[in-house]
């Protein structure tokens, strides 16, 4: 049965100009009426929809719902937009469903109500908006904070929400901003000409590290990259913006280890070349130190061939006693050296052990007697035999004739050297005091240097080691040597070595 409708002239000339689909229907939703554009959009051949239940067009599963939709509207009678807010979708004659936007326009022809449906194809529409939202999200989305902003006025175009977050402005606040606001390091000005390049085309992106500050006022490291691009007709800068705080952690965290390592280097470096200086001086003291006591022995020895005689036995002691004293010098001499061997190398071997301390005191003491000057005497310490010590008696023996063959070397013939003893509540302190040349004042300050020997006793023999390495040693085994001097009068040095009852 034909419809008036698809004879009537003038809806054919008025429909067929229309790109959309027209679809007309009774109050039975009955389709009367299409336009070749509806036809061929739901591929049916022409007219052959009339006459054709509306559901014919529409996907099963929105039969119910639909049916009341248009059956409520067509009560209302009202032009109205159909399915705002949702999708609707229409069925092709292949079965092939497509998103569809839809206007209805009721209308009345001899009482009989119909609705005019404006159908309009939107598959190629929805794409681009699924496209569009797609690269919103990877924009929005982005843990990298990209701004946008106009490449004129340089206002913020749009600003993700990283950069939302991370900054503490909102979309509105930004909108009123520019890049510059939120670089401290950069004014209007450094920023026309940082960005002056891209501008005219001379690149097109652009690399640089900045600070950024955010709206509570901190500032971060970053590092943009900057590109021109356009939104519409409008062109604008997109910059994507990467916070570099732990990569500049990194390098600062990498520099301090190249410093720390280079310390270490230098270090090592000047320890080598300190070795390298001990081994050269060592030589030059062991050449200088061992050539005047062994030609003095050889002299003796030569004399002591030619004193034949048996009434000349005093004249052979005499030279014993040199060449003993000698051989004495020597030998603390070597001690010394093999004692500073082993400081530098962290070889010290410790043996503590209980003993008394006039057991120490008499070695010292009967090998000093070998040294001593004409009409030297050493004053031996009173009240000592019940002191019983725990110490490494070597070390002790060691800083205590270091200290009495010094007092003994830098004072004149006759002159007495006290060795004093006490007990003071923890400590025994042990006082080695004589009427020698003494220390100059300004002087006093180096006189436990390694190898430092002052001014006024240059032309005694000594190599400067003994003081250095007796206080070294006493101090690892928690004790202390100190002393007084002033030049000309003579000196005191006092060891003090802890002492348990
Ligand atoms: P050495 O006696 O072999 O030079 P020491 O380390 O024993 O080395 O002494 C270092 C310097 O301290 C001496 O060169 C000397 O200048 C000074 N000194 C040490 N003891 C005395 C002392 N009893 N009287 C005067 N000067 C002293």
């Amino acid at each position: 049965m034909q419809h008036f409708l698809s004879d009537n002239h003038v809806f054919k000339l008025i429909s067929e100009g229309i790109s959309e689909g027209i679809i007309v229907v009774n109050k039975e939703q009955v389709i009367v009426a299409t336009n070749s554009a509806a036809d061929e959009m739901f591929l049916y051949d022409k007219s052959k929809l009339i006459g054709q239940p509306l559901e014919t067009v529409i996907p099963r599963r929105y039969h119910q719902g639909h049916g009341t939709h248009v059956n409520n509207f067509v009560a209302k009678s009202k032009k109205r937009q159909m399915g705002k807010g949702r999708d609707l979708h229409g069925i092709r004659k292949n079965g092939e469903e497509f998103p569809v936007e839809v206007g209805l326009n009721p209308f009345k022809i001899d009482d009989e109500t119909y609705v005019m449906a404006l159908v309009i194809d939107i598959t190629e529409r929805k794409i681009k908006e699924k496209e569009l939202s797609h690269w919103f999200r990877i924009f929005d989305e982005s843990l990298n904070e990209i701004y946008v902003f106009n490449a004129q006025s340089f206002l913020f175009v749009d600003v993700n929400k990283e950069a939302q977050r991370n900054m503490g402005y909102s979309l509105e606040e930004f909108k009123t901003m520019t890049p510059y606001n939120i670089k401290p390091e950069i004014d209007r000005n450094q920023f026309l000409k940082l960005v002056a390049p891209l501008q005219n085309s001379e690149k097109a992106k652009l690399k640089f590290e900045t600070t950024h500050q955010r709206k509570d006022g901190s500032i971060y490291p970053v590092e943009v990259h900057l590109q021109i691009s356009a939104m519409g007709e409008t062109k604008v800068f997109v910059a994507i913006i990467l916070d570099i705080t732990d990569r500049n952690n990194y390098t600062e965290r990498l520099e301090r280890k190249v410093e720390e390592r280079t310390i270490q280097l230098t270090d090592a470096l000047a320890k080598e070349r300190e070795l390298n200086e001990l081994k050269t001086r060592f030589l030059s003291l062991v050449s200088h130190e061992f050539k005047t006591p062994l030609s003095s022995i050889l002299t003796s020895i030569t004399l002591l061939g030619k004193y034949t005689q048996t009434e000349q036995q005093d004249k052979r002691d005499k030279h014993v006693t040199t060449i003993r004293s000698k051989v004495k010098y020597l030998d603390a001499i070597l001690n010394d050296f093999l004692s500073v061997e082993r400081l530098d190398s962290g070889n010290t071997n410790y043996k503590l052990e209980t003993f008394p301390l006039s057991k120490v005191i008499n070695e010292v003491v009967y090998d000093a007697n070998m040294l001593l000057k004409t009409g030297q005497k050493i004053n031996y310490p009173e009240d000592i035999d019940d002191l019983i010590i725990e110490f490494d008696p070597k070390t002790l023996e060691l800083a205590l004739s270091n200290l009495v063959n010094n007092a003994i070397k830098y004072s004149p013939e006759n002159a007495t050297i006290d060795l004093k003893i006490k007990h003071v509540d923890t400590n025994i302190v042990i006082n080695v005091i004589d009427e020698g040349i003494g220390i100059p004042l300004e002087e006093q300050k180096h006189i436990f240097n390694r190898y430092f020997r002052a001014e006024n006793a240059l032309l005694t023999q000594g190599t400067g080691i003994g003081l250095n390495i007796a206080k070294q040693h006493l101090e690892n085994l928690g004790g202390t040597l100190e002393f007084s001097s002033e030049e000309n009068k003579g000196s005191n040095f006092t060891i003090l070595i802890p002492y348990h009852q």
